[in-house]
């Protein structure tokens, strides 16, 4: 069956490839600006579902997303469902800790829960009565020269759906990036770093937080690191970042308390050996990627954003927020150009691509600069604090 995505008027058709949390944010924005839009997701909805599988389970939230959040009216709502992170929190191996602000005082980032904001996202866009959600609907290919998308169903049976405009906010392994591999003079590259990560649990020990909330804890370990960021729940996620091949040396508990014990003493007693012992091995380390590319549009008919454009490694906590960017600076341009998406798409790629491959060059830079280079501004900090 091939149909026209859903058109209550003569309004432009937008098709967002993508219910993740820059898909669901940037089909509130066109449907804010009266367009029709039709979101497509191929998982079902995660409102709905009882286990949210996906990447890390929160995530740091900075000016640059806020500022997205508030062209659609959701800043407030979301942010205070987030705990502010004044600064970073050195822990030493000594077990001291040692505050890095992030910026003057009262300026802070925030933890959020990834699957609570894109639930929040997916419900904000569904607000919009011109807004039609479909689930379950896997993008399996789209013809750029007729702008025919193919989408699979959970039950296998496919759709093949038209739009006046194709949105690409299907992730780093983007189904919508692929038609573009096939164009001349299209740059593309794609990174893996030799580091994985795995998350684990901090418990709140008697109702109460583990260790100070309004914090990012980093273990900086040189070649290695730890991170935690709190949850609501009073819990904190811990996401250890190695080399996988040091993941892989560490196959018994035992050896995991060993690790812990040489590298993080003091986190052992507050995620509690046993828990340590059996979360360390429920999942694999995960793998990440660096992605760039450029144009991030074809023609006046598709265009990525978000990680479909460039998935940037996590050090820089700024993967979401610079896909959430990419909503605000697209729809700056579409008021410039009248909504035209022949000026539109080229000017949006002119503008945006030297922006989002500096992000992913800085958040590359932090890489080595959160496990390493904090140990030595740290120690330098420390030297001129102790003599004030
Ligand atoms: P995704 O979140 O990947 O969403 C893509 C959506 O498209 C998914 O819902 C997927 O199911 C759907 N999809 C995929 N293929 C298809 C298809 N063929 N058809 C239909 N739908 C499809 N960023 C920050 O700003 N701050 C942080 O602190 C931060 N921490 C991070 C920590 C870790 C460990 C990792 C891995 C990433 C982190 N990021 C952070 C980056 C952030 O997760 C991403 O930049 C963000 O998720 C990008 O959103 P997106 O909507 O573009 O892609």
């Amino acid at each position: 069956m091939e149909r026209s995505a859903s058109r209550q008027s003569r309004k432009k058709v937008v098709a967002v490839v993508g219910g993740g949390l820059v898909g669901a944010l940037n089909a509130c924005f066109f449907a804010k600006r009266g367009l029709d839009v039709e979101l497509f997701e191929s998982r079902e909805d995660i409102r709905r579902a009882k286990i949210v599988k996906g990447r890390s389970i929160n995530l740091a939230l900075s000016h640059r997303g806020r500022q997205a959040l508030k062209h659609v009216g959701l800043e407030e709502k979301i942010v205070a469902q987030g705990i502010p992170m004044h600064a970073r929190m050195i822990h030493s191996l000594d077990g001291k800790q040692s505050p890095i602000p992030y910026g003057r005082k009262g300026q802070y980032i925030l933890s959020v829960d990834r699957a609570n904001l894109n639930k929040e996202l997916l419900t904000a866009a569904e607000t919009y009565p011109n807004t039609k959600m479909n689930f379950d609907h896997k993008l399996q290919d789209w013809n750029a020269e007729t702008g025919l998308m193919t989408f699979v169903r959970l039950d296998g049976s496919k759709e093949q759906v038209k739009a006046d405009l194709i949105v690409g906010c299907d992730g780093a392994f983007s189904a919508v990036r692929k038609q573009f591999l096939r164009l001349s003079r299209f740059d593309y590259s794609q990174t893996y770093i030799p580091h994985g990560y795995m998350e684990l649990t901090m418990p709140p020990i008697n109702g109460e937080f583990a260790m100070k909330p309004n914090y990012l804890h980093i273990w900086p370990r040189n070649t290695f690191m730890m991170i935690a960021l709190p949850n609501l729940d009073k819990t904190f996620t811990c996401t250890l970042f190695m080399p996988f091949e040091d993941f892989e040396k560490i196959t018994t508990g035992d050896e995991v308390i060993e690790f812990f014990q040489k590298y993080f003493p003091d986190t052992i007693p507050l995620i509690g050996a046993d828990t340590l012992q059996r979360d360390y091995f429920r999942l694999p380390a995960q793998a990440m990627v660096s992605v760039k590319c450029n144009p991030y549009h074809i023609g006046d008919t598709c265009v990525l954003m978000g990680d479909a454009a460039h998935a940037v490694v996590p050090f820089y906590g700024q993967g979401m927020n610079a896909g959430f960017e990419d909503c605000i600076v697209f729809d700056e341009i579409m008021d410039q150009f009248n909504e035209d998406f022949s000026a539109v798409l080229p000017e949006y790629t002119r503008v945006r691509v030297p922006d989002d491959h500096a992000i992913a060059d800085l958040a590359m830079y932090n890489y080595i600069e959160m496990r390493a280079h904090v140990n030595s501004k740290w120690f330098i900090f420390r030297k001129y604090v102790d003599n004030i």
